[in-house]
């Protein structure tokens, strides 16, 4: 009797440790695959966060395409034209000088602080305007000369514009806008003349005249590339209107303006 019941117990738990093997087997498996799909998603996060953090530090290179989110400089942009960039192609935006790199002072004013707002009024203006940009900068940062024809050259940029303001101390009487581009480069003057005409078309300020200068990012960029000195520092009404964030946006339109006309020319 005693030895039955032991048996019949033994057996009860026979059956059951089947079933209890399966269970146990059935949750392991999905033990294992939720560990696996856990650590998976962890290291594909911990990847994609490192690209971005890795973009971020990709030497400052920063793209603006149409479908952008960034933190715009201007509240409003008006359409230019329904102008819409094709494929991979870009526009470099060079704001002249940064950190340690002043460019011109007059008093306590730095010619880097106009270059960058005028810079990001472009970037809005053309990015509205369906053209895709890279900045050298966004921010008063230091980059050298060559670094930043690199990051054209690197990207394969269809053009490059530096933006700079100019200072003359022999004759603080000149004032207006220049347009620099590279010696004996026809299509670099063709587009310095595009711009030169704009700005000349709406009368906001002078354009003065298109200059063919060895300059370093002239030089070093593979593609047309042009280098507009908005106006003089070392005239004194110059330099208020330079200041000033109107004149500042109306001068970023004329240019914009100006590259759209260009990018059109040499659409065929
Ligand atoms: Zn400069």
């Amino acid at each position: 009797m005693r030895n039955n019941k032991r048996r019949g117990h033994y057996n009860r738990r026979k059956r059951h440790s089947k079933k209890y093997y399966f269970k146990k087997f059935i949750r392991n498996t999905l033990v294992t695959f939720m560990v696996m799909l856990t650590f998976f998603v962890g290291v594909s996060l911990v990847l994609i966060l490192a690209s971005k953090i890795k973009d971020k530090e990709n030497n400052g290179i920063e793209i603006y395409t149409a479908d952008t989110d960034y933190d715009k400089a201007l509240d409003d942009v008006d359409i230019i034209t329904d102008y819409r960039m094709s494929g991979k192609e870009y526009v470099v935006l060079d704001a002249g000088h940064g950190g340690k790199d002043t460019g011109a002072i007059v008093d306590d004013i730095y010619e880097k602080d106009i270059n960058l707002p005028v810079t990001l009024y472009l970037r809005d203006i053309l990015v509205e305007n369906g053209v895709s940009v890279i900045l050298t900068r966004s921010t008063d940062t230091f980059i050298e000369l060559e670094e930043r024809a690199q990051i054209a050259n690197d990207a394969e940029a269809t053009m490059f514009v530096s933006i700079h303001c100019n200072y003359y101390e022999d004759d603080s009487d000149i004032s207006g806008l220049e347009c620099y581009y590279y010696p004996d480069d026809v299509d670099s003057l063709c587009f310095a003349t595009d711009i030169l005409d704009i700005v000349n078309s709406n009368g906001v300020t002078i354009g003065r005249k298109t200059v063919a200068e060895d300059l370093s990012v002239l030089r070093n960029t593979n593609m047309r590339a042009v280098l507009i000195e908005l106006g003089y520092m070392s005239n004194s009404t110059n330099l208020k209107q330079l200041q000033d964030e109107d004149f500042q946006i109306e001068l970023a339109y004329e240019i914009a303006e100006g590259i759209i006309n260009n990018l059109t020319e040499n659409d065929d």
